[in-house]
Parts: C-alpha cells; structure tokens; sequence
C-alpha cells in the first residue's frame, strides 16, 4: 500500500501566479523584491502575472492616474524583459470573476486575522484612510492567488503575512468545502529571495508607492539624480570610517553590485575618506547602467501602444479561461447554483 502523499499540492500542477500594483511608478523594491524573480520565473512553468487594478484602487482614487499606471505597468514589464508568448500579463480587472472569490473568502476569514495585518497597520500609521478595500485586501490578493491554482508565489520579504492569510484561507476552505482526499485549492507556497529582504527608500523606510520615497525603475537624468543624493544617511564626516552595513546608500549598491564592486565599496566605507557623496555617485552609475538597454527598450515600446494592449488582451483571455475553470469548482464545492 502506498504511503499517503505529503504534499498537500501533489494534485494540482505547478502554477507560477503574481500580482503588481498600478498604484505609482515602479520602483527598485518592486523590482528587486519581485519583478526581477517574476521575469526570472515566467518562462519556467505555466504562469499569471496581473496588474492588480482593484487592489490599487485602496489607495489610489484617480481615473487618469489609473489607467496610465495600469498602462505603464505593461510597459515596464514587456522593457525588462517579459515575454508575452512565454506566460499571461494581464489586467486584473479583466478577470472580475477575482471579486466573486473574494466575497466567499469573505466569508471565512475571521475579522481579528485581517486586524492583525501589519501592510494595514502600517498604511494607516501612514496616513492612508482605513477604507473597507484596504482592510481586506488581503482577502482579494488571495483570489488572486487561488482563482489560478497558484502554488508559487514570488513576492517580496514584505509580503510574507499577506501569503500566510492567504494559505490559511486554502486550508479553511478546503477543510470546509472540500473532502479530505479531493482539496479544491492549493496551498501556494511563498517565493522570497530573503537576501534581498526589504528595500529601503530614499528616507530610510521600506521602499513604496504609498510614502513617496522611492526611486523608479525608469528614472533618469537630473530626476534620478536629485532621488539619490537625497537618499538619507548619518552625519559621519567624510574622513571617518563607516558601517556599510546600517547605511541605506549600501543598501541599495549591494543589490546592484556585483561581489568584487560590494567587496570594494564595503571596503572603501570602513576605512574611511570615503564619503556619502562618493557612494552615492556610485549607486549612481550603478542604476544607470543596469536598466540602460530596458530603458531603450521601453521607449521603443511605448510608440506601440496597440502591441502592448494587444498583450494584455490576450492575457485576460487565457487569464479568464483558467479562473473560470476553478471558479466553477468554488461555486459547485459551496453550493452556488448557476443556470447558465
Ligand atoms: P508598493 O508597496 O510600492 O505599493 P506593491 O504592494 O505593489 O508595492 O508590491 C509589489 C511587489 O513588490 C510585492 O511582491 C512586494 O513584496 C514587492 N515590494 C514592494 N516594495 C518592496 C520593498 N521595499 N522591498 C522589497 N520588495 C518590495
């Protein structure tokens, strides 16, 4: 007889799924706590990237600025590399069948799981007004998730709690709606690159669109410049020798840098006569350098507007197809009944 399977996702394929908000231009957080894995990963195995629309809208309450994120979002991705023949970039919102599985989580989250949320917390502590939408926002990330039958998910350190509500909610569900040996959604796992942690904004804080201190992917020229020499450090003076590793300007090089250039500047810091100013000239011409060929890439693309609405398009359809696929298992497992 056969030892019963582990793996509580033995029955499902693997699907790569990830969302990215059109809340704001974006940045070297996004890109180094998620875009670069999604570009890294899309190729792999069947996968679904969307540009979360409905979740943006917690925050951010303007037509115009929207759609033009939404817009600037697929641009950044196809310039950094995405291939659209190789997986799905799609708008949310072309899949609203997501909100029908989020009113059933609804159902089974309790309130006091969602009023734990740090991402909450800490947007509120932020100013941000405690609106229904941001409140369970962790429920809609979650029928993102799901809707796709994601087991992989590629996020940033931050996102590590929005994952765990979102496991728990598979788990209840199934427990729930589902016989034991015939679960109806996965268990998606967490994909965190942990060296890369969380990203620190020009002031110090975690990198965001929501606190205005962040350094976009695509800046450049006197923009890009003024972002990084404001980036926020003690007043070591120049002569003395300082502590890479508490400073946010390091923090940032050593993403960018290979081992021998963090060797070096990591080096140049502790033995002082090296200063902030130095360090950053050099994140600098870092950041310059990395994104140079995107950058062409992306001007290229955005005098073809109707091939980047041409991706999209097909990517809700093949998005749709496949959350329609497990919404129909959702409605059949809870009982909903449909006529048509
Ligand atoms: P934002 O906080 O700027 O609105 P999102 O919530 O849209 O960012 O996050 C998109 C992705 O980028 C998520 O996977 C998130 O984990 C990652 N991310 C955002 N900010 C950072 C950061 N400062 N450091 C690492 N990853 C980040």
């Amino acid at each position: 007889m056969s030892e019963p399977s582990t793996n509580p996702n033995a029955a499902f394929p693997p699907v790569v799924v990830s969302g990215i908000q059109p809340s704001g231009t974006l940045h070297l957080g996004n890109y180094f706590g998620a875009i670069r894995q999604h570009i890294a990963l899309h190729a792999q195995s069947e996968s679904y990237f969307f540009i979360v629309n409905y979740h943006a809208l917690t925050t951010l309450q303007d037509a115009t600025a929207l759609r033009k994120y939404s817009f600037d979002v697929a641009l950044d991705y196809l310039a950094l590399g995405f291939d659209p023949s190789a997986s799905s970039l799609f708008l949310q919102s072309d899949v609203p069948q997501v909100t029908e599985l989020a009113w059933i989580f609804y159902n089974i989250t309790p309130v006091s799981q969602l009023e734990k949320g740090v991402s909450f917390k800490d947007k509120v502590a932020q100013g941000l007004s405690a609106n229904a939408g941001l409140f369970n926002y962790p429920i809609l990330q979650a029928a993102d998730i799901l809707i796709y039958g994601g087991t992989l998910v590629p996020v940033g350190a931050d996102q590590k709690q929005n994952l765990e509500i979102c496991r728990d909610l598979a788990m209840r569900f199934n427990d729930r709606f589902a016989p034991a040996d015939a679960p109806v959604l996965p268990i998606p796992e967490p994909y965190i690159l942990e060296h890369v942690a969380v990203v620190p904004g020009v002031d110090g804080r975690k990198m965001s669109k929501s606190y205005d201190n962040t350094i976009g992917i695509f800046d450049e020229g006197s923009e890009l410049k003024r972002k990084v020499m404001g980036i926020v450090t003690d007043s070591t003076p120049l002569e003395e020798p300082k502590d890479p590793d508490t400073c946010n300007v390091f923090a940032l090089i050593r993403l960018f840098a290979d081992d021998a250039k963090r060797e070096e500047v990591a080096a140049a810091y502790r033995a002082g006569g090296y200063g902030y100013g130095h360090a950053k000239k050099e994140l600098l011409g870092l950041i310059t350098n990395h994104f140079a060929e995107a950058r062409d890439r992306r001007r290229e693309l955005a005098a073809r507007p109707d091939y980047v609405m041409d991706v999209l398009r097909e990517g809700g359809r093949k998005g749709r197809a496949q959350a329609e696929r497990h919404m129909q298992a959702v409605r059949e497992a809870v009982g909903l009944i449909t006529t048509h």
